[in-house]
């Protein structure tokens, strides 16, 4: 879904350069699964700063989001497969990602039941 052209104003005016819909979900997943996150974001709306072609319709905008997937999948591929021809280690557990829950739970380790602690032992070793 899209925003309207008045709300993309509306942020304009409070600032903002661009409308993100959907990474703060991921984000936060990512932060408590203690993963490292980083977001690829594909611009496909111009709405309030750049006026659009005159004859585009809206299978035209779908093409360009078809375009900027498949460029940012073929990125991404590379990106893969470039680290898995390099040497570094794919984690990287000095990293503070791999630490933020350090003192997310204050419960007494020793009060925790073991099938609990079984279940969350891949956030918590
Ligand atoms: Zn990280």
């Amino acid at each position: 879904m899209f925003s309207t052209r008045a709300e993309s104003l509306l942020h304009r005016q409070w600032g903002a350069d661009l409308i993100g819909m959907t990474a703060m979900p991921e984000a936060k997943l990512a932060r408590q699964a203690q993963m490292c996150y980083a977001m690829i974001a594909l611009v496909s709306d111009y709405d309030c700063w750049k006026e659009h072609p005159k004859g585009l319709d809206k299978h035209d905008l779908l093409r360009e989001i078809l375009g900027n997937l498949s460029q940012a999948t073929a990125n991404a591929i590379e990106l893969v497969a470039a680290i898995l021809r390099g040497r570094e280690p794919l984690i990287d557990e000095e990293c503070s990602c791999r630490k933020c829950l350090e003192l997310a739970v204050w419960t007494d380790p020793k009060s925790i039941h073991f099938i609990k602690k079984k279940k969350l032992a891949v956030l918590f070793t």
